[in-house]
């Protein structure tokens, strides 16, 4: 499952072997994320998807200021969901043009940053466009939005529902009409429309479904549009393989179906761009979590290797991200990949029984000093954690 080589019984990341990467570090616990294998994912959907679909990075899922410029680089946009995140994306060099900001609860002194910036507002409701409107007069700027649509579907299969019944994002199909009016009315800038179903999918007929509903849903609301549309943002929700028995995405069908879309757009919504914005699935396999083995246990027969982090860095491969069940992310021993295996628990360094990062997996044999890495963590990682939580140090991240 995993990207990274091995050599000389060690992990390859960032083109070194981990325990010199380690050691250049300076501390554990740490992220790393490897510019290669970033370079090579966007070379990868690049291939797949038709050259007129523009490819968005969604920047929650890895905010790292060096990542987001060395993304910012190799797509079409980025999608920033705050203003925090939006002054990431600038102090990286993303063009403003081509910048994103959706998320609901945008406050009004976010709105009237997003003007001033020139960026496009995805508006998540109806309070919205009064406010982008007195931004807009009061600075002299045109206020760029696209609205953010809850469909009337939802995105089967998805990690995590965001679109369709009742839901804080976005603005229900039923109000459009309505909103393009007052978008109208206000003199707001339109440019089209936002519809993000869902994240982490690994079913490319449910993706390629929702993006066909988007694109009809899409056509269907921009008869009462003031402006035609220049922008379609189809959403994303590509996920990637964390557990035994799932499947990777295939691109192909996608591919071929956006390709279909690009088509239709060119008679139907002449001078509209496709746009997919991805997180997870640009940076998520890149990155490794890696972690320094403080104690060796064995408490009833079972092995702990206790280190020196855990939830408070990696919420998400402890289970407790939204999971339902928790499983495993994939994990080994770094430093020491071929070493015979033994059943043991990796475990931080939390007073809670929550604090578990692999459950009785086999793992070459550890000791204290060796590095437990967890794979498939350059998404939802140190920015999706509770890193004050016991106060331990926060965690080193490094573009590599
Ligand atoms: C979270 C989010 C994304 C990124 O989702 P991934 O599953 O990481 O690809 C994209 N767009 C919007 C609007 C989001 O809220």
């Amino acid at each position: 499952m995993t990207q990274f080589a091995a050599r000389e019984g060690e992990l390859v990341v960032g083109g070194k072997r981990l325990s010199v990467l380690a050691a250049q570090v300076g501390r554990t616990p740490f992220y790393a994320y490897d510019r290669g294998l970033l370079r090579a994912r966007v070379a990868e959907l690049r291939a797949a998807l038709p050259r007129a679909v523009k490819l968005h990075y969604a920047m929650k899922a890895n905010p790292m200021p060096a990542l987001v410029g060395f993304m910012a680089g190799l797509v079409d946009g980025v999608d920033v969901a705050s203003a925090g995140e939006l002054k990431v994306a600038l102090d990286a060099g993303a063009e403003p043009a081509e910048i994103s900001f959706a998320g609901p609860a945008k406050r009004d002194v976010e709105l009237q940053q997003a003007v001033a910036a020139g960026v496009l507002v995805n508006v998540e409701s109806m309070r919205e466009l009064p406010v982008l409107a007195a931004a807009s007069q009061a600075l002299g700027l045109p206020a760029r939005v696209a609205l953010r649509v809850n469909p009337d579907y939802e995105l089967k299969g998805s990690g995590m529902k965001m679109g369709g019944g009742p839901k804080p994002f976005g603005i229900d199909v039923e109000q459009i009409p309505q909103a393009l009016a007052q978008v109208g009315a206000l003199g707001l800038s339109f440019e089209g429309f936002h519809l993000f179903a869902g994240s982490q999918n690994l079913r490319a007929e449910s993706i390629c479904e929702a993006q066909v509903k988007g694109f009809e849903l899409a056509l269907r609301l921009s008869q009462d549009a003031p402006a035609p549309l220049q922008v379609l943002n189809l959403g994303g929700g590509f996920g990637i393989p964390y557990f035994p028995g799932e499947q990777r995405l295939d691109l192909a069908p996608i591919g071929q179906n956006l390709s279909a879309l690009v088509e239709r757009a060119a008679t139907e919504l002449p001078q509209a761009r496709l746009v997919i914005e991805l997180g997870r699935f640009l940076v998520g396999e890149a990155g490794v979590y890696v972690t320094r083995v403080v104690d060796r246990k064995v408490s009833r027969g079972q092995v702990f290797l206790v280190c020196d982090g855990g939830l408070n860095h990696h919420l998400s491969a402890s289970g407790n991200f939204g999971q339902v069940l928790r499983k495993n992310y994939p994990t080994t021993i770094g430093n020491r990949v071929d070493a015979p295996r033994e059943n043991a628990s990796a475990v931080g360094p939390l007073c809670t029984p929550l604090d578990l990062l692999a459950d009785r997996m086999e793992l070459p044999q550890a000791d204290i000093g060796d590095l437990v890495v967890i794979f498939q963590s350059g998404a939802y990682g140190a920015s999706a954690s509770p890193q004050p939580f016991l106060g331990h140090p926060a965690v080193v991240e490094v573009l590599v």
